[in-house]
């Protein structure tokens, strides 16, 4: 495997399994998702400048004042995310560096993902093409209104913090599907699983959470 995909010291293999037993204790079991956070080159979607700390579990500055999320969180939303069963697409609000529409792509048949910062999404497109992910559709756009175009979609995850559920979003979801959000009321998030019913929608709150707001419009 390329150097830089394989890693060397604070990046190697070894530092990557500390962090899979790390998440482990913190709970969680899905061994397929484990599998996938231990191997993706997660120091590939941070700065070069924090590339050392990329296998911590904390979430790490990606520029343009936004954050890659914590490990414990990705895993823990992925497997919300599929803990009815496996899902065949997903729609991802807040593309960031890529790192959660990179693990979701090998874990599902296609990934779309929405980001509102043009120049945050084309990074994360070169990493897209770097790790040989076809299977990730991107565009440029305010994910509050989701992309009913290529929906209705299985599953959905907010990597931003709304203040109430968007109900476009819910409406692109299959019925029975699941949307995994950070849900912000007040100052305080909580991370929400909110499933489609066919009169409306069920909500289980799982956590507290801290993410980045969600903001309207693009830049
Ligand atoms: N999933 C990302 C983490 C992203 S941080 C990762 O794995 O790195 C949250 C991202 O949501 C930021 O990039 C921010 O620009 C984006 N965002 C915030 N509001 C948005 C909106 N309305 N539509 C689309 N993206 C949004």
């Amino acid at each position: 495997m390329n150097k830089d995909l394989s890693g060397v010291g604070m990046t190697s293999q070894r530092t990557r399994n500390r962090l899979i037993d790390r998440l482990r204790e913190q709970g969680i079991e899905d061994e397929i998702i484990l599998n996938i956070i231990g191997t993706l080159p997660r120091h590939l979607f941070v700065d070069e400048a924090l590339a050392h700390r990329a296998y911590e579990d904390t979430a790490l500055p990606i520029g343009f004042n936004q954050t890659i999320s914590q490990p414990y969180i990705v895993a823990r939303m992925t497997e919300l995310l599929l803990s009815k069963g496996s899902i065949t697409s997903v729609l991802e609000v807040g593309t960031g560096s890529g790192y959660q529409a990179s693990v979701l792509a090998k874990l599902v048949d296609t990934v779309y993902t929405v980001e509102r910062i043009l120049g945050m999404l084309e990074r994360a497109a070169l990493r897209f093409d770097m790790l040989g992910l076809r299977n990730i559709h991107y565009k440029h756009s305010d994910g509050a209104m989701g992309w009913a175009q290529r929906g209705p979609f299985e599953g959905i995850i907010m990597t931003a913090s709304p203040t109430h559920i968007p109900e476009a979003l819910i409406e692109q979801l299959i019925i029975g599907g699941r949307m995994v959000l950070p849900l912000g009321v007040g100052g305080l998030q909580e991370l929400v699983v909110a499933t489609r019913t066919k009169s409306k929608f069920e909500v289980e709150v799982v956590e507290r959470v801290n993410f980045v707001p969600l903001v309207s419009g693009k830049l």
